[in-house]
């Protein structure tokens, strides 16, 4: 276990390094060392690189953020930041893959989820969670929180169930000691799931489903 101090000075190379916001940074670093457990929501894309664009040129970087931000909001409103949460984005800028693995490690993250839209040239809808292909230590965890998540989201929301699913993207591959999942969160192609994101109502629907999903993972009680 990494000293206070260590992991201090760690957070704060990031900061300045990675122009993220000092001062969320700082306000967070006080609950670090509680025992609250530590979710990396990875928000994908952002900056130059908007992701996917789908109908009505609903840029996927921008609902990713969306949802997070309300993630963000929703943990403190409704459950009195029952988990502590960062994100490695809170604006639209562009982080480097390496950097978000390497943000969840420095705060010893106990789940990292990354959060995508999908696309496709043809009407595919639904969610789907991915989850790193190479068989490790953390793969069935990995693939209980993926499930976790979609079962929450799917149930609720309404979306079709694509499954957990196995690839080889960075932000898994270069996972730390923690269960780690990309969420495509359903088809920004898709006209229904691109309407379905322009409603703020939904966006929220859509954060709630994940956050109760990773708690009911991390068994807490929220
Ligand atoms: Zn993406």
């Amino acid at each position: 276990m990494e000293n206070a101090m260590l992991i201090t000075q760690k957070l704060l190379k990031y900061a300045k390094l990675k122009n993220v916001c000092f001062t969320i940074l700082m306000l967070k670093m006080c609950f670090v060392f509680s025992q609250k457990k530590v979710i990396v929501i990875d928000v994908g894309h952002g900056g130059k690189d908007t992701g996917a664009i789908g109908i009505h040129n609903i840029q996927e970087k921008e609902v990713v953020l969306n949802v997070a931000k309300e993630i963000l909001r929703l943990n403190k409103k409704l459950f009195d930041n029952e988990l502590d949460i960062y994100l490695t984005r809170y604006r639209d800028t562009l982080i480097s893959l390496s950097d978000r693995s390497r943000l969840a490690k420095v705060l010893s993250a106990d789940v990292f989820v990354s959060l995508h839209c999908n696309a496709s040239p043809n009407t595919s809808k639904g969610m789907e969670v991915y989850v790193h292909n190479n068989d490790n230590s953390n793969t069935k965890s990995s693939i209980e929180l993926g499930l976790s998540i979609l079962n929450e989201s799917t149930q609720n929301l309404g979306f079709k169930m694509r499954g957990a699913k196995f690839a080889n993207f960075q932000v898994l591959r270069e996972a730390g000691n923690y269960p780690a999942v990309l969420v495509e969160m359903g088809y920004i192609t898709n006209t229904d799931e691109a309407d379905y994101f322009t409603n703020p109502k939904n966006v929220k629907a859509m954060a709630l489903a994940i956050l109760i999903g990773i708690a009911n993972y991390l068994n807490v009680g929220i």
